[in-house]
């Protein structure tokens, strides 16, 4: 999906979006709900995007879908300013932007950017999950095993092995 930049008018551009992507990860079609509008050169774009995607938890190992509602807030500018050192090293404080050229602007790109930016570090399939054995490998949320496990966590654990090192 192109938006052309000449064609943005003065009171901005409303756009609702569905954006299939070929991906195993995107389990649905993408909608997006944007507000696009010009500020000078620079090119800003409002809104949200909704998309349900699969990933891995973390802890059980175990694929999930579940559906990311992400709100959008980026600055686009001319990627010829880049050319000017100054701006350069005022512009990149800027947290959400981005840059185009030439007179088109990819809303899959953008979309594709945020939905990375936004993907969990840690996914959890539920906040219960409760993950593995670490000895004998069963999932704990569908049975019980007869491993003898202290109730530590696994993050600590590792911490304690640490402390151990240094006493
Ligand atoms: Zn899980
Ligand atoms: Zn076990």
């Amino acid at each position: 999906m192109k938006v052309l930049i000449p064609d943005i008018p003065k009171e901005g551009l409303d756009l609702e979006l569905q954006e299939s992507i070929e991906s195993d990860a995107i389990v649905t079609p993408i909608i997006a709900r944007l507000k696009i509008e010009k500020a000078g050169a620079e090119i800003i774009i409002k809104g949200d995007l909704e998309v349900e995607i699969k990933l891995q938890c973390s802890r059980c190992l175990k694929d999930f879908c579940k559906i990311m509602s992400i709100p959008i807030d980026v600055v686009y500018h001319p990627v010829e300013e880049l050319k000017d050192e100054e701006m350069h090293e005022i512009k990149f404080e800027e947290l959400d932007m981005d840059f185009y050229s030439g007179v088109e602007l990819d809303l899959l790109n953008l979309i594709n950017e945020q939905i990375i930016l936004n993907l969990p570090m840690k996914p959890l399939c539920s906040d219960l999950c409760k993950g593995i054995c670490v000895k004998c490998g069963e999932d704990l949320n569908e049975s019980v095993c007869n491993c003898i496990r202290d109730d530590t966590d696994p993050r600590l654990e590792v911490l304690k092995k640490l402390l151990d090192k240094e006493a």
